[in-house]
């Protein structure tokens, strides 16, 4: 899927007079989400398209099965170097979001792995859990 078309096609929906998007907000970004970006996101070099804030942020979402309990976390990029050699497949989907005024936008979805499969870790209580 390209995702970037997805993008343009969506931006190009807002400038239509009447926003055709099936009624929902680009700018919807969940407040758990915009907290996600502020705390976990990594900078890009991208300026939002909707209101011009100089840096968009981009999250990293991890799932798969043989993650466990993990699966829909966030991973930075050095996470998900190390987590390439620890599982066999998964998936990473990369989000960007305006921390400024809500856009939010999946930008790439990939399989990382080294292709050994794996049980699911046993669960355990992490600091996740806890505090979200
Ligand atoms: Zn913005």
């Amino acid at each position: 899927m390209d995702y970037a078309l997805q993008r343009r096609n969506t931006l190009q929906a807002l400038k239509r007079p009447q926003r055709s998007l099936d009624g929902t907000d680009v700018c919807d970004a969940d407040p758990l989400l915009i907290r996600a970006a502020l705390h976990h996101g990594e900078e890009s070099a991208v300026h939002c398209p909707i209101c011009a804030a100089p840096r968009l942020t981009n999250l990293n979402y991890v799932f798969g099965d043989q993650l466990g309990q993990y699966s829909g976390r966030i991973r930075s990029t050095p996470e998900l170097n190390e987590m390439e050699n620890e599982y066999g497949e998964f998936t990473v989907r990369v989000v960007e979001v305006c921390t400024d005024c809500g856009w939010n936008h999946m930008i790439a979805s990939y399989l990382l792995g080294d292709g050994v499969t794996r049980r699911p870790p046993r669960r355990q209580q992490t600091v996740e859990d806890i505090y979200g």
